[in-house]
């Protein structure tokens, strides 16, 4: 049975973009000529077919990609269908140009959803030929903002260092360590500063080109659509970060304090380095090398539900799990599906820390979503907007808390207390993104003075804790905007995050409640896959719709209470 294939023997196949070309145009003058709702539904379903299996050959390359860069065939590959891939969102373009206007949209709408019309609509006016260049541009220059970060060599103690490895230097339990790494790593962004900032300068004009080419004021409306939000605006949004500031932020102060007292560092005393230690002892790590990892894995979910058990044996069977870091695979983790198939498929560097333990529940999170999905149809709904999916992953990371002792040993209280206060305090920060973004593309114009300075000005009033020591001055000056790579490469999506862990907040206290009852209404949204937009998927799901007066206080009041339950005493 081809379904059940692994996923080594999946072939990456080289595109013929003439051939591509020619199909697309076929399916579009099919639905051109269409004069029943038969024939148009029929042209529908056989590009979203040929688009299943072209979408499977771009993620197979991608995937392998990732798994060995110094592969030169798949190289190849992979830079063809760079190449293609603006191209063939063009002529989908053009077949949704012409359903949208077709004379039997209501029966089609009445088939497919007025949903998946309000989809179509969405992507039409947020693309148009006219802005492809802008597009080809800001592609560069998000890659060239990640070559720039990613060959990073800082000095370190006699060593050189790349960002990534700084951060264990930055999170060690000696603070003249921690402290040293934090002044390295913020050279070395002084250093790189004037080419940083130049990048995102240009970013910014090329979006604002691109969205005053489609008739938009600024950026933010078309960042929003693009992004699919079709059902909460930016007014809705602010609504949202000004809960965050007067509920969670001073939560967050009190937690700061409490960690203050736990490392013995006075609280108007902390910089930002020490922020990153959690415990005197040091932060929780697993207990065991991947392998072992991996095996408790397959225990925990084979104890958490049948769903889950079955789900990771599926997993495994067909070999949709590449975890472990070596030479050639590019760093990160990530799910990816492959709709041909079928598969979800994961890919994650384990390294010895507790990232390993958040790929086997976060990604595994995500997965198990793709996997529940797996058969709805049209394809389109299989998966929701981002700010959803990461509702199924961060859900997850507190579904599979009553197993972190096989992960953390006697530690395991220690986790699962500085996941949920890293989990609160991620708030406050991810709404200081946010706004950030917000104040640049309505200025588009300003200057990297000008951009640091509203950085800096949010950043105080968000987290009012956080202080930099005198020699971090790139920092210091409101430069940190540099490090988050979301800026650069995907605009207005770091508030998903935020929204999603409100949503997830909402599972952890509901299992405090009742397990039983907490996991079924997960498995059902994650059965639900993306039929519905943001909003309305809450409201199906009877999870508390994060806009809305007053939400953020009723999670925030059971919240506390659990953050309450912990004893200190015990965790140090
Ligand atoms: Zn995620």
């Amino acid at each position: 049975m081809e379904k059940d294939i692994k996923f080594e023997e999946i072939p990456a196949k080289k595109v013929s973009i003439k051939k591509v070309q020619e199909k697309l145009t076929k399916f579009t003058n099919d639905l051109e000529n269409a004069k029943d709702f038969k024939t148009a539904y029929k042209a529908v379903r056989d590009l979203e077919n040929y688009m299943d299996k072209f979408e499977n050959n771009a993620t197979v390359i991608s995937i392998r990609y990732t798994l060995n860069s110094n592969d030169k065939e798949i190289a190849k590959l992979q830079d063809q269908m760079d190449e293609i891939s603006p191209l063939v969102s063009n002529l989908i373009n053009k077949f949704n140009k012409v359903l949208v206007k077709h004379p039997c949209r209501k029966e089609l709408e009445e088939k497919l959803t007025p949903y998946y019309f309000q989809m179509i609509d969405n992507s039409l006016k947020s693309f148009d030929e006219k802005i492809i260049p802008e597009l080809i541009e800001i592609n560069k220059l998000s890659s060239q903002y990640d070559k720039v970060l990613g060959s990073a060599e800082i000095p370190f103690r006699g060593e050189i260092y790349n960002i990534s490895q700084m951060g264990k230097f930055t999170k060690s339990k000696d603070r003249g360590e921690r402290r040293e790494a934090s002044i390295a790593t913020d050279k070395w962004f002084g250093d790189h500063e004037k080419e940083i900032g130049d990048i995102y300068g240009k970013l910014v004009e090329l979006r604002d080109t691109a969205a005053k080419k489609l008739g938009f004021k600024n950026f933010i409306e078309l960042g929003y659509l693009s992004l699919g939000r079709v059902d909460y605006d930016a007014r809705m949004v602010a609504n949202y970060r000004k809960q965050i500031a007067d509920e969670v932020v001073p939560v967050c102060q009190k937690l700061y304090k409490d960690q203050a007292a736990r490392i013995g560092i006075p609280f108007n005393k902390m910089y930002s380095y020490d922020y990153n230690l959690s415990f005197l002892s040091g932060n929780p790590t697993p207990i065991g090398d991947p392998d072992y990892l991996v095996k408790m894995g397959r225990k925990m979910y084979g104890d958490m539900s049948k769903e889950t058990g079955d789900f990771f044996q599926f997993m495994m069977d067909r070999h949709l799990l590449d975890l472990v870091a070596r030479p050639g695979k590019q760093p990160g983790g990530y799910m990816t599906f492959l709709p041909v198939q079928k598969y979800p498929f994961i890919f994650s560097n384990f390294n010895g820390t507790d990232g390993d333990v958040n790929v086997l529940t976060h990604e595994f999170g995500h997965a198990f979503q793709g996997y529940l999905s797996r058969n709805i149809k049209p394809g389109d709904f299989r998966s929701p907007t981002l700010e959803s999916c990461e509702i199924h992953s961060m859900s997850m990371e507190f579904f599979a808390w009553p197993w972190m002792d096989l992960f953390f040993g006697k530690d395991d209280e220690k986790y699962r207390y500085s996941h949920l206060t890293d989990a609160i305090e991620f708030l406050p920060y991810g709404i200081t993104i946010d706004e950030f973004q917000h104040w640049v593309y309505e200025h588009p114009h300003a200057t990297h003075e000008e951009r640091c300075a509203a950085y800096q000005e949010i950043e105080r009033r968000y987290t009012p804790h956080k202080k930099y020591d005198p020699e971090m001055k790139t920092m210091g000056h409101g430069g940190w905007w540099m490090r988050q790579h979301h800026i650069f490469g995907t605009p207005f999506y770091y508030i998903d995050y935020t929204l999603a862990q409100v949503c997830a907040f909402q599972f952890l206290v509901e299992m405090t409640r009742n397990r039983e009852r907490a996991w079924k209404k997960y498995v059902k949204l994650c059965k639900t896959g993306g039929k519905y937009p943001f909003v309305t998927l809450l409201a199906k799901n009877h999870l508390r719709n994060p806009f809305e007066d007053g939400n953020i206080h009723k999670v925030m009041v059971p919240l506390r209470k659990i953050l309450k339950s912990f004893d200190l005493t015990k965790i140090k």
